[in-house]
């Protein structure tokens, strides 16, 4: 009996002591790679105000002064000073008339009268099926493909969408887009590319694999890289390329539809074949939240383009908000982004792998990956000693923490 008391109390306190540790493990883990990633987007929204508020100040100022200075006047032209002054200009009203007639061997003109600019986001969830009965009216080909029949579309856009455990996103994102970009007259199928597997999520090498599937299906030149949360707010946001590749979410709600910095190139871009061909697709090498589309920025910039943007409120996308917790956050991209240069010709499309399996469904096409780094070896490491074996590693060391956090996550949801 006494021994059976000891023994209790002994495991009592052992029990203790591992609730103990793990949750110290736990939030130490949490703080490493997850909550960084958190306070990179608060930062970057603290900064956005900060900016908000300096202007509203200048403004004020500005105001004071034309008020106390009566010689001064406010004419159609004058705007506050900064950085953002090219945003009181006055949109360019060059669209088309209502009564403008297609013809069917001309190209779809890029300023329609069916695009009205400001579009009415709403984020209510709606089963898929729902969805699929609701757009049944658009016509999309089964697989997702569509294409104007009144004028020649100008571009052939191939949407890539990277994709996982975000069901209740996809819905939301077709019901904006597929009719956005039929009253912008463009040729476009939906690709959503899904990564599978325990490895973090790798969303550069998913845009890769979704390029090369995409190509197979038919000959677009141009490529949009979507991210499945990023909702379009204004129907003049036109998905077609150009001469340079294009960010078109320049301006995110979460970060108070400021761009957070100049180099900023995520959430949704595009490039034509060409321009992507050339730069040697995406990284592979970026595995977990953040930095690829930081890779991408100079990847454009060493094969000498520059990225344009959409003018003033085009630009701007609403987010869906996250129920899950945030992805891990990959901790080597600093240092990767140190050898862009080096890299871009060594790690992208020439070297990567797969074995898609396909499937079609009423508005998208679905290719499924199983990711892992081996399916993008690097032939020479001379680059700098960020190597494949140390690659291996912290793909190792990022899958057992979200192992860790995904069993805290479900033991936090069934205890509270
Ligand atoms: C990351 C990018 C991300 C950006 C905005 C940067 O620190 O490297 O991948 O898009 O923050 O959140």
């Amino acid at each position: 009996m006494w021994k059976w008391r000891r023994l209790m109390r002994l495991s009592n306190r052992s029990l203790m002591a591992f609730i103990f540790f793990f949750s110290m493990s736990t939030t130490c883990l949490y703080f490493i790679y997850v909550a960084p990633g958190i306070v990179n987007t608060y930062f970057f929204m603290v900064q956005a105000q900060g900016i908000m508020l300096r202007d509203n100040v200048r403004t004020i100022g500005h105001m004071i002064r034309l008020y106390t200075n009566k010689n001064s006047t406010l004419n159609g032209t004058d705007y506050p000073d900064g950085n953002n002054s090219s945003e009181y200009i006055a949109q360019p009203t060059t669209y088309l008339p209502e009564n403008f007639t297609y013809a069917q061997n001309l190209p779809c003109p890029e300023r329609l009268p069916s695009m009205k600019g400001q579009m009415e986001v709403n984020m209510t969830e709606a089963p898929m099926e729902e969805t699929e009965l609701k757009l049944k009216h658009l016509d999309i080909q089964f697989g997702g493909h569509w294409k104007p029949k009144d004028c020649k579309p100008r571009w052939k856009v191939a949407i890539l969408i990277p994709f996982r455990n975000r069901h209740e996103h996809l819905p939301i994102l077709f019901q904006h887009l597929a009719p956005m970009l039929q009253r912008q007259r463009l040729q476009f199928a939906f690709y959503v590319i899904e990564q599978t597997g325990t490895q973090p999520f790798n969303r550069a090498m998913l845009f890769n694999v979704g390029f090369k599937e995409a190509m197979k299906d038919l000959d677009w030149d141009c490529v949009v890289f979507h991210d499945v949360d990023h909702i379009p707010e204004n129907d003049r946001n036109y998905y077609g390329c150009g001469q340079m590749p294009r960010h078109f979410a320049a301006k995110l709600d979460k970060y108070m539809y400021i761009l957070p910095y100049n180099e900023f190139f995520g959430g949704v871009s595009g490039l034509t074949v060409e321009q992507f061909l050339k730069i040697n697709g995406f990284p592979n090498a970026f595995w977990g939240w953040g930095g690829e589309d930081d890779d991408l920025w100079n990847r454009v910039h060493y094969a000498g383009f520059n990225v344009t943007r959409p003018e003033g409120d085009i630009g701007k996308y609403k987010s869906i908000p996250h129920h899950h917790r945030g992805e891990v956050q990959f901790l080597g991209r600093y240092k990767l982004l140190r050898y862009s240069k080096e890299r871009q010709h060594l790690d992208g499309l020439n070297n990567l792998q797969y074995s898609p399996e396909i499937s079609l469904s009423s508005l998208y096409k679905n290719i499924t990956v199983n990711l892992n780094p081996e399916l993008a070896p690097i032939a020479d490491e001379g680059w700098g000693d960020v190597g494949r074996a140390e690659m291996r590693e912290r793909c190792r060391l990022a899958v057992a923490l979200e192992w860790h956090l995904e069993y805290t996550w479900a033991m936090t949801t069934l205890c509270c």
